[in-house]
């Protein structure tokens, strides 16, 4: 059995009161021991969120990395800088990176690696646009995505997949536990031709899109969803009620 995971994405959003209450709020709540919580604070935050962390199933990510250890890179930060401040975890691929930031499958996929190859756990996140989905390509989209990174990855144990659908992030639109179910069946099946049945039977498939604390528990059934990426909802309370609700 894959071990629920649930995300919390900061994206550029709080204050060191802002965060510091966030993450005393985690601290007082009763979470499960069986489930996995990473949250991603903006990069400067890190040092704050992981000194204040006191939950155990807690730990902390970046929501971007570069492919260098160090160098004339301005302004990016390397996995090992990670993994000095605390951050065991980092997000690459997310949406708003390959489209505002224009980042391509192939820098996406040299990120996951180096960050892997450091000793840093990424969630790689995938999904097609609303113009994609109209198209009918969804899988073809996330196909693309996910072998960028096979392409030049072999080991999937410390990838976690978050399936984000770009017309549900920040929309109040989800996609149906059914929607959602049926593409992340679609992923593991061609991860199953691409890193093996072994493997793409034991990695996690997040959904991610306008989860809340209302309808994370409707997703519960559906067998290959097996957490969420937050995004809005995570900077909440009911953020707890998310992580509870396999409960
Ligand atoms: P929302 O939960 O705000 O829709 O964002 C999802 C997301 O992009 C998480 O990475």
């Amino acid at each position: 059995a894959r071990t629920f995971f649930v995300g919390g994405n900061f994206k550029m959003n709080g204050s060191k009161e802002s965060l510091t209450q966030i993450v005393d709020t985690l601290n007082k709540a009763d979470l499960p021991a069986n489930v996995e919580v990473v949250i991603a604070p903006p990069a400067p935050y890190i040092p704050l969120v992981v000194s204040e962390n006191t939950q155990k199933t807690v730990e902390v990510s970046a929501q971007n990395v570069f492919d260098k250890a160090s160098g004339a890179y301005t302004g990016e930060i390397s996995p090992q800088q990670l993994k000095d401040l605390g951050a065991t975890w980092t997000l690459t691929g997310h949406s708003e990176r390959r489209t505002i930031i224009k980042e391509s499958d192939e820098f996406v996929a040299d990120k996951t690696k180096f960050a892997l190859d450091s000793g840093i756990k990424v969630i790689l996140c995938i999904g097609e646009t609303l113009e994609e989905r109209k198209a009918g390509v969804t899988i073809e989209v996330c196909a693309r995505q996910l072998d960028a990174v096979s392409k030049i990855v072999s080991d999937w144990t410390n990838i976690v997949v978050a399936y984000e659908p770009v017309w549900a992030i920040g929309t109040g639109l989800a996609a149906t536990p059914e929607d959602a179910q049926d593409t992340h069946k679609d992923i593991r099946a061609h991860l199953t031709k691409t890193i093996g049945a072994e493997q793409a039977e034991k990695v996690r498939i997040l959904y991610g899109g306008s989860v809340n604390g209302k309808n994370a528990p409707e997703f519960r059934d559906k067998a290959d969803v097996d957490g969420f990426l937050v995004g809005g909802a995570s900077l909440k309370p009911e953020f707890i009620d998310i992580i509870r609700s396999r409960l």
